[in-house]
């Protein structure tokens, strides 16, 4: 088998398997009980919490561990918006292509009264630090756009946005859950006030994640209860899970450079490949992307029969995002970028690991090639297309 689908969620690292055994078996103790017992966690959460915090340029004690990205995003968009409407602050800009869990939290703050500006994508799927500047206003209260795409893989000016909300006094949150432990990140140097992460996206465990807070901004608790992670995130804290998260991202981190120059390769020769298919282009900027991610629309494709038929021939790969497959609707990822409703229908995602190998590669395109030849062969659309009945929306 050739798992291709690691920004939907990667296996995880030996070493973070084996750095969380010891919290499981041994030292299963409550991180909050007295007894030195319990303090093992607990020394074991502070440990994790000062490398995570590392690892992005931040303090330990910006770092509060959640139960994954989604929270993360949650918790992070609704304490700006409780600190804003506190100063009469009640609007907000975001980008159409963002993930669920950040596009659903603003659809709920707009129900309360909140205005949403989402931000139009290039057709390279980037915002612009300029258009950010436009679009900011006296009751501006956040600008929250993602760091990498997690369908396109596109990487956003984080550190020009960042210096536009600086100067203009607004919070800025990036959901970084495709970019922690793949690309660097700083948050002092790019002025990120709140940043997301998840563990399972870099090789730790699924279920866990952080939402790092710049100190003196005041986070809203979204669980409440007991008084762990400073008060702001109540719940005993799952401390394998977090032990696995900060091996794995150590290890993501000390692994940037050569993941890089490894991957991009390989990624252009996907590129490459897929793009002598007739009627396919690639979905976002061919440059500015991360090194594991690429994503093709095919015309005259469904994307769900191209993913069942790559998966009998052991390809493990996506189409749209894993939580909207199901659903009859296109990528709003897609349909940001500019795609209309037929292409966006037909695309691919492939995210690769570092463990890829060039024969798999070579194997991958020679498979996309021919399931998207089989397919189009048996589709009375492609037929009426090549007939001259309906034009081409993709060049040859
Ligand atoms: C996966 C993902 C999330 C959600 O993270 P979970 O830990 O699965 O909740 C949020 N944002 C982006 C960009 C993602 O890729």
């Amino acid at each position: 088998m050739i798992y291709a689908d690691n920004a939907a969620t990667t296996k995880m690292n030996k070493t973070a398997v084996a750095a969380m055994m010891p919290y499981i078996e041994e030292f299963y103790g409550n991180p909050s009980s007295l007894y030195s017992f319990g303090q093992k966690a607990k020394e074991a959460l502070e440990n994790a919490r000062a490398v995570v915090a590392e690892c992005i340029g931040a303090e330990p004690r910006e770092i509060y561990f959640t139960s994954g990205g989604s929270e993360a995003d949650n918790q992070a968009i609704i304490s700006a918006a409780r600190i804003g409407e506190k100063k009469g602050k009640k609007h907000i800009i975001s980008t159409a292509f963002e993930h669920h869990a950040v596009l659903h939290t603003l659809n709920k703050l707009e129900k309360e009264g909140f205005e949403i500006t989402l931000l139009d994508v290039h057709s390279n799927g980037i915002v612009t630090a300029q258009q950010v500047k436009e679009a900011i206003k006296d009751d501006t209260c956040l600008v929250t756009i993602m760091y990498a795409n997690n369908e396109i893989g596109t990487i956003q000016p984080i550190a020009e946005i960042g210096a536009v909300c600086k100067s203009k006094g607004v919070l800025f949150h990036t959901d970084a859950v495709q970019a922690v432990g793949h690309i660097e990140i700083n948050v002092k140097e790019q002025n990120i006030d709140l940043l997301s992460m998840s563990a399972h996206k870099f090789g730790g465990a699924k279920g866990v994640g952080a939402l790092y807070a710049r100190k003196g901004i005041a986070l809203s608790s979204l669980i409440n209860g007991g008084a762990q992670e400073r008060n702001k995130r109540a719940g005993t804290e799952n401390i394998p899970a977090i032990v696995s998260m900060s091996v794995a991202l150590r290890e993501a981190c000390d692994n940037i450079d050569n993941h890089r120059s490894k991957l991009t390769p390989i990624r252009n020769k996907l590129i490459d490949g897929l793009r002598t298919i007739p009627y396919s282009e690639l979905n976002g900027d061919r440059e500015n992307r991360l090194p594991s991610n690429v994503n093709f629309c095919f015309e005259g494709i469904e994307g769900e029969s191209l993913l069942l038929l790559l998966d009998d021939k052991g390809i493990c790969a996506s189409s749209g995002s894993a939580c909207t497959s199901g659903s009859l609707d296109p990528s709003h990822v897609l349909l940001a970028i500019g795609r209309p409703h037929e292409v966006a229908h037909g695309s691919l995602r492939l995210s690769i690991g570092d463990d890829i190998t060039e024969n798999e590669v070579e194997y991958i395109i020679q498979a996309v090639t021919e399931v998207v030849t089989y397919l189009r062969n048996m589709s009375p659309f492609w037929r009426d297309i090549q007939n001259g009945r309906y034009e081409h929306i993709l060049s040859e």
